[in-house]
């Protein structure tokens, strides 16, 4: 059974490591393979569109994101291509409340299409082409994996 998992929230530290790249091995393991299940569930749970390892205390680089309904696993991520064309839109973070504890949204300049190399579940290599709204998601929770969060990136015009 998947469990709910804490979310850590900004400023711990661990959310400002570098995350370390998942092994085949480590990536077919019970222990990674569980983990996953559990990442699935608290970013469906907390209603997020997507969740990076670190959020929950784990410096690996592997995250889950919502595409529509389908729910997406990605180990590894490497962004080998990014538009010259940039959009700005609002983004939120589960890991970025205010003193309430409210999510707080600010607006982030990204590249608008991009393409993405990474492995999936099973180890195996994937590639994906994703713009405007999935792109973002992509940008922001590879941003995760190296200890960057999206305040850090806000803004403020021309
Ligand atoms: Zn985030």
């Amino acid at each position: 059974m998947s469990k709910l998992l804490p979310i850590l929230n900004h400023p711990n530290p661990i959310l400002r490591k570098i995350s370390r790249p998942l092994t085949l091995e480590e990536i077919r393991s019970p222990k990674i393979q569980s983990l996953i299940s559990d990442i699935e569930k608290t970013m469906i749970t907390k209603d997020g569109a997507g969740l990076a390892a670190p959020q929950i205390g784990e410096n690996i680089r592997l995250l889950v994101l919502r595409d529509g309904e389908r729910v997406m696993v990605i180990i590894n991520p490497q962004i080998t291509k990014k538009s010259w064309a940039r959009e700005v839109d609002e983004e939120g973070c589960l890991s970025v409340l205010d003193k309430a504890g409210n999510i707080i949204f600010g607006n982030v300049e990204r590249h608008k299409k991009i393409q993405c190399s990474y492995l999936d579940t099973k180890g195996k290599k994937q590639k994906i082409s994703a713009e405007n709204i999935l792109a973002r998601i992509i940008q922001h929770e590879t941003d995760h994996l190296n200890g960057i969060l999206f305040i850090d990136k806000l803004y403020h015009g021309k």
